[in-house]
């Protein structure tokens, strides 16, 4: 499917959910519009020829400033494609009381076909770029890794525009997801993979809604599927693993894809990928026929966690998760949602469940413009305290507390604690919020609807106080 296709499958979902609402039509479209579109050309000089390259950034929604989203490499980036991105990223941002709106930016390149010094001269130029049409900074437009991008990117985005701007005090807030020592976060990376394994533990938690798909509730023991081993669906897997107690029964990766019903570990697979190149011929699990065979494997939760369009008309008859966690930004399309939710399938919607990215780019932005690592100030404070406290209770009772409980509890926040925590806080919530409006209403059939009604109700309470619409 086209990124026409995926635009048009984003303003499906829109409008059936805003039918739940009674908003104006003109605030409706206001909201579903994208704002601002920037299509480039430049060349770039790569060997001793010059490639022209095509790229862009669109913000979608200003009813909040500054507007946030990720920036994607890919052979499939087209305008339509970064509008549907840049309107979820809208949506998102509501969902989890982040204060920005939303904006994506695409290069439709390969990055494996270029060397890094080639990514970089890419990079800097498309920095530059924007900087001429004032499409960044710390209060214009902030953007993030997402597919094919990364730390190592973020950081070459810091510097062109730092070059520019010299002297700009909250410069470092133009970018997010950059590397910890270049003005980055602690759990910055994980981030939307820990969010990922939050919401859907979340959603496990409801025993009522875990009858109803015939699981048993929690998430421990329950088996899962991940497509795409980048940065979100490994950090999914671990993490969902490692303290969520989930059996990985499958995974699927560009080269093809493997399952074993008794469990993958997902650490001893990703060794398994680093040292063959492939994910294929791992220990005790099967080769399947090709790379998308094991998103019709038996499963309790399927995380899609590589591109959109990925459950279509064409596979989801066959698919047999009882719930789907959209890692990705939009991998079922509207169609196959609608024939999901008719089988009684939980789908929780990429707008909420992959939003961990952005509430840690939103904490990492904080952090840039207070200029201060978090718990810096209040580490040694606490810290005392508990001390204190645990001294007065062993005076009162007579009994002494073990050295390892005593460091356990006696221990003040790091900056990793902080943002798990605010992250958990803001996951839970959303969750709790999205259940909450689709149990409340009898009307909303479906978490995407409840997502976008959430949603739409915020940035329209916005548009309302501004004054914008009466
Ligand atoms: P990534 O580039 O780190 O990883 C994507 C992985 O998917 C790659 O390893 C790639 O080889 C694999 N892949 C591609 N096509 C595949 C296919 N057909 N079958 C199996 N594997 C395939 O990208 P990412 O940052 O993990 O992003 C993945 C998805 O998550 C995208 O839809 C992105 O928009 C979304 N997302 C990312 C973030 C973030 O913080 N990075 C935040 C929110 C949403």
């Amino acid at each position: 499917m086209s990124g026409g296709g995926f635009l048009e499958s984003v303003n499906q979902n829109f409008r059936k959910a805003a039918s739940y609402t009674n908003l104006p039509s003109g605030l409706l479209a206001q909201i579903e519009a994208c704002n601002s579109v920037y299509q480039m050309r430049f060349p770039v000089k790569i060997g001793n020829e010059y490639e022209v390259i095509e790229a862009y950034r669109v913000q979608h929604s200003h009813h909040r400033l500054p507007t946030k989203g990720g920036i994607r490499y890919s052979m499939s980036v087209n305008q339509e494609e970064v509008m549907a991105l840049a309107s979820l990223m809208s949506y998102k941002c509501a969902i989890v009381d982040v204060p920005f709106g939303g904006a994506k930016g695409g290069v439709k390149i390969d990055p494996r076909n270029y060397t890094t010094r080639q990514l970089q001269k890419i990079t800097r130029r498309y920095t530059t770029e924007l900087i001429r049409k004032n499409f960044i900074g710390p209060g214009i437009d902030v953007p993030a890794p997402d597919y094919g991008t990364g730390g190592r990117e973020m950081a070459w985005i810091l510097d062109t525009y730092l070059t520019f701007k010299n002297g700009e005090l909250d410069g470092a807030g133009c970018v997010t997801g950059k590397p910890v020592k270049q003005n980055g976060i602690k759990g910055r990376t994980e981030a939307t993979g820990r969010g990922v394994f939050y919401g859907v533990r979340e959603a496990c938690e409801h025993a009522e809604d875990m009858k109803a798909l015939g699981l048993t509730p929690g998430i421990a023991g329950k088996t899962m599927i991940v497509q795409g081993l980048g940065n979100v669906g490994a950090h999914t897997a671990m993490i969902s693993q490692d303290e969520g107690g989930v059996i990985i029964v499958g995974v699927a990766e560009y080269e093809g894809s493997i399952y074993n019903k008794d469990g993958i570990d997902i650490h001893a697979l990703l060794k398994h990928r680093k040292e063959t190149g492939s994910i294929l011929d791992f220990p005790g699990a099967k080769n399947l026929k090709d790379r998308n065979s094991v998103l019709e494997s038996p499963c309790d939760i399927l995380i899609p966690a590589a591109l959109e369009n990925q459950i279509t008309m064409s596979n989801v008859k066959k698919i047999k998760a009882k719930i789907i966690g959209e890692a990705a930004n939009g991998p079922v399309t509207a169609d196959a949602h609608q024939v999901l939710v008719d089988k009684g399938v939980m789908v929780i919607p990429d707008m909420y469940i992959n939003a961990g990215g952005v509430t840690v780019s939103y904490f990492e932005w904080l952090k840039n413009l207070s200029h201060m690592r978090f718990g810096r100030m209040e580490k040694r404070f606490n810290q005392q305290t508990y001390g204190n406290l645990i001294d007065l209770i062993e005076r009162t009772t007579g009994k002494s507390v073990n050295k390892r409980e005593k460091a356990f509890i006696g221990r003040g926040a790091d900056e990793i604690d902080l943002v798990r925590s605010g992250l958990e806080e803001t996951m839970v919530t959303a969750y709790d919020d999205i259940r909450t409006t689709m149990k409340r209403s009898k009307r909303i059939p479906d978490l995407r609807s409840a997502a976008f009604v959430s949603a739409i109700k915020k940035i329209s309470s916005d548009y309302i106080s501004l004054g914008i619409f009466p």
